[in-house]
């Protein structure tokens, strides 16, 4: 999932991650064989053709574009974006409250945005890719590395994700701050268009 956040007063348009590239063939090699034996993906949209039906050209209108972290699925293709795009990975950016989220990697951010006066939304990221686990009903999977048998999981760390994910559940139980997870497709079937215009 990408987000366009556009702040009108200042006309400047940011992005927040750049989602998977649909020319899967595009990425390195090793990751692309990968892709193939692993993962299933399916990409009807990417966040190019998303920017076009909004009527921003990524070449020139598109001012910042914030990574939440570097894992292939949330940076896309950036050759694509235009030589003014200022491009800002892990902590640095001062228009919203950029969190410090680490575990999932050691860097990865999280963003609460002010959405209307009394909305606010935390957009998680990898934080955790399941809302059973926001809402404390689940852990973390861990499963056996392919290559070395040694157990692992989604997160560098853990516990370190783990204590993140509860900060997170008490924003949504205490706080009533809306928080959204990069990949909950079920989420951005019912939202598809309620941040638009
Ligand atoms: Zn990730």
């Amino acid at each position: 999932m990408s987000w366009l956040i556009s702040h009108k007063p200042s006309n400047t348009n940011i992005v927040f991650d750049l989602g998977i590239r649909q020319d899967t063939h595009n990425y390195p090699p090793a990751l692309y064989e990968r892709m193939q034996r692993l993962v299933r993906a399916e990409i009807p949209q990417e966040v190019f053709s998303s920017l076009q039906e909004a009527n921003i050209n990524p070449d020139s209108d598109i001012d910042t574009v914030i990574f939440s972290h570097l894992h292939y699925d949330h940076t896309g293709d950036p050759s694509r974006l235009g030589p003014g795009t200022k491009l800002i990975i892990g902590p640095g950016a001062k228009r919203f409250i950029c969190v410090n989220a680490p575990g999932h990697p050691s860097g990865h951010l999280n963003l609460l945005v002010r959405a209307g006066l009394d909305e606010r939304v935390y957009l998680t990221w990898d934080t955790t890719h399941d809302c059973a686990i926001l809402a404390g009903m689940a852990h973390t999977a861990v499963y056996e590395d392919e290559r070395t048998g040694i157990a692992k999981c989604a997160h560098e760390d853990k516990h370190i994700s783990e204590e993140h994910i509860s900060l997170a559940r008490t924003l949504k139980e205490s706080f009533h701050v809306e928080v959204i997870l990069a990949h909950d497709s079920e989420w951005l079937a019912k939202n598809d268009s309620r941040f638009r215009g």
